[in-house]
């Protein structure tokens, strides 16, 4: 099956598909249709071959060691840094800290960067859109430290007030937090505004990248963010593994979050040197085997190229936005203008747990409740809501069985 927007955009999906073992099974008795990608996205054989590999061929730990393993081992975690460098466009490798997701990734900066540089009265701006990953750090830095949290708006369609931002940024900014794409009604936001502005007042600015690294070029130089965060999972990688970006004059900075081994240049009972960046934010033996595996997560990304992928989803977005309204009963959930692949719904009376159920007894594998987004929920009256979520290896067959499933529940339900 070709699928194409334009002719130097076309790839085949069959293929695509191929690479992915865990699609080809039954569940409840019905080929498997996954369309939970915003919560991770499933692995293509290459990632599970270099976990493998490393496990059976060169597991050692890493950085110290003197013996061959240990040397190539290094050099495997070391090359998934350039290799992550390049994906970011980031200057510098030291630019680059392993952590373990965008959780992580938040938590070291409102930690280290908060605890030391925020006081009283300081003001930290986030949005409505965000998860509670990118909320829950800022509140507890900001209960520590005597500061204020402020939150952007958002408009009926899912996308932020940017009038109301206006109004919000002033000198008592310090930090804007913001995700890229909102993993609950996909809306893209305009980050590339919001760190201008923030950057006129003197604030810094995270990035929460989690929903736009398998779908949106990004180029934190381009972007000029102070921090931006992915996590491996969400774009075909392993579990367990992130990357956080920070500008290395910020990092240098910064104090270290834990301590441990790895992150010291010299230790006595009286005073300890830290390590210099990266290894500086990196304590402890790391995830190594997932750091290796996660090189192949970008290649496959590379390999396709963000561009086809994008457009590929596009139409599966676009698709399954009119099969869905065109059902009675359905209301989407989410229609700004730009969006990564992401449908939320709900069906008038029926909770959204139950269509999930449902769903699934079909095969279909949909997320239900309040995303992490409980903030958002709120916004638009809303205890939770269906969410499909759409990745490069879905197709529109797939679409018509979300949406026959629907439309089978309204008629059993309603
Ligand atoms: N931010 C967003 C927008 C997300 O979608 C997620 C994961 N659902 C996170 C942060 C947290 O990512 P992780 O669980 O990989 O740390």
């Amino acid at each position: 099956m070709e699928v194409a927007t334009s002719t130097s955009l076309k790839f085949d999906v069959e293929s695509v598909r191929k690479q992915f073992p865990i699609l080809h099974q039954k569940v409840n008795g019905h080929d498997l249709v996954y369309f939970d990608n915003a919560a991770t996205t499933q692995k293509p054989q290459v990632v599970i071959h270099a976990l493998v590999d490393y496990y059976s061929g060169f597991n050692a730990n890493i950085h110290r060691g003197i013996h061959t393993l240990a040397e190539k081992a290094t050099k495997a975690f070391e090359d998934t840094r350039k290799t992550a460098q390049h994906f970011l466009n980031a200057q510098h490798t030291e630019e680059i800290i392993f952590v373990r997701g965008v959780t992580e990734g938040i938590n070291l900066v409102a930690s280290s960067y908060g605890r030391t540089f925020l006081k009283q009265g300081d003001e930290i701006i986030i949005s409505g859109l965000e998860h509670h990953s990118n909320i829950v750090p800022w509140q507890m830095v900001c209960e520590e430290k005597g500061c204020r949290l402020q939150v952007i708006p958002i408009t009926p369609s899912g996308e932020f007030d940017m009038v109301a931002f206006e109004k919000l940024v002033s000198p008592k900014t310090k930090i804007v937090a913001v995700n890229h794409a909102s993993n609950s009604l996909g809306s893209i936001n305009p980050i590339k505004e919001v760190i201008q502005k923030a950057h006129d007042v003197g604030a810094i600015v995270l990035i929460d990248g989690a929903q736009a690294a398998a779908h949106i070029e990004i180029d934190v130089q381009q972007l000029d963010c102070d921090f931006y965060c992915i996590s491996g999972h969400k774009m075909y990688g392993p579990t367990g593994v992130g990357v956080l970006y920070g500008k290395k004059e910020l990092l240098e900075k910064m104090p270290p979050y834990m301590g441990g081994g790895e992150m010291i240049k010299n230790v006595t009972f009286e005073r300890t040197t830290y390590n210099e960046l990266p290894y500086k934010f990196e304590a402890g033996t790391p995830n190594i085997a997932d750091v290796v595996a996660f090189r192949e997560a970008f290649a496959f990304i590379n390999e396709l190229g963000k561009a086809k992928i994008a457009a590929h989803e596009h139409t599966l977005l676009q698709y399954a936005a009119k099969e869905l309204k065109a059902l009675k009963c359905v209301r989407l959930i989410g229609t700004a203008s730009e969006k990564v692949s992401v449908q939320s719904f709900i069906i008038d009376g029926i909770h959204p747990f139950d269509v999930g159920q449902m769903l699934d007894t079909r095969g279909v594998a949909v997320r239900t409740g309040h995303h992490c987004t409980q903030p958002l929920m709120e916004s638009f009256g809303l205890e939770g809501t269906v969410r499909a979520s759409f990745a490069v290896y879905n197709t529109k067959e797939e679409i018509d069985k979300l949406t026959e499933g629907v439309d089978r529940i309204i008629k059993f339900l309603k």
